[in-house]
């Protein structure tokens, strides 16, 4: 695949309303020089989401386009819209270093598992049912269709999180995070992640 080796590869998944964007939030406060990829999708922007920041927003087409011009790590159709990792952005990012979260569905979390066995995935999950789906009506953002088909690809998604090497129950932010960086401090520990820094002392 020729992503480069050298900054992690770190997936994070979880239903809707586990958390995600805030445990990603609290990292990104923390100034741990983790960068998250920026997903391409053809679903509504939300209001607060900005073009280029939280998602690249496009159309079907243009989707379909850069899908034949193998333009993505991975996509999926997901709750009826596409969502992609576009993949150059992030081996420039891996080669220089840098440690790049992505946010994505289980489906394709499982297809990043398949190129890049490398990757270190994480699952996110609320303390219970009841909580994720009191965040979930908290945001506002959905139609009842769309609230209870989120609600069945949530309970369908925490049956896989069994495909994960970690899973981490966000009930508290902040010692959620505090979860995510011990992983990814671990991680670095590795022995194949050091043996380079061995071979030159
Ligand atoms: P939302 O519409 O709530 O922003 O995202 C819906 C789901 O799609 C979330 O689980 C999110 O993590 C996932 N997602 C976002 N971007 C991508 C992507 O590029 N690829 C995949 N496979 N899933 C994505």
């Amino acid at each position: 695949m020729g992503l480069g080796n050298k900054g992690l590869l770190i997936v994070l998944s979880g239903p809707a309303g586990a958390g995600k964007d805030a445990v990603l939030g609290e990292l990104r406060k923390r100034e741990l020089g983790i960068k998250q990829s920026i997903s391409m999708t053809t679903r509504a922007m939300r209001v607060g989401e900005v073009d280029g920041v939280d998602y690249f927003f496009t159309d079907a087409q243009t989707f379909e386009k850069y899908i034949e011009e193998d333009y993505f790590l991975e996509y999926v159709k997901y709750n009826n819209n596409y969502y992609g990792t576009p993949k150059r952005k992030i081996q420039e990012m891996l080669e220089e270093g840098v440690d790049v979260f992505l946010k994505i569905e289980v489906e394709g979390a499982g297809n990043v598992r398949k190129t890049f066995p490398e990757a270190i995935s994480i699952f996110i999950v609320p303390p219970s049912i009841d909580v994720l789906k009191e965040r979930l009506r908290g945001r506002g953002t959905e139609d009842e269709e769309s609230f209870n088909n989120r609600i069945a690809i949530a309970r369908d998604e925490l049956s896989r999180a069994k495909e994960y090497n970690y899973v981490v129950i966000n009930d508290e932010l902040s010692a959620c995070a505090d979860d995510v960086c011990a992983i990814i401090s671990a991680e670095h520990s590795r022995y194949e992640k050091m043996e380079a820094f061995l071979n030159n002392m």
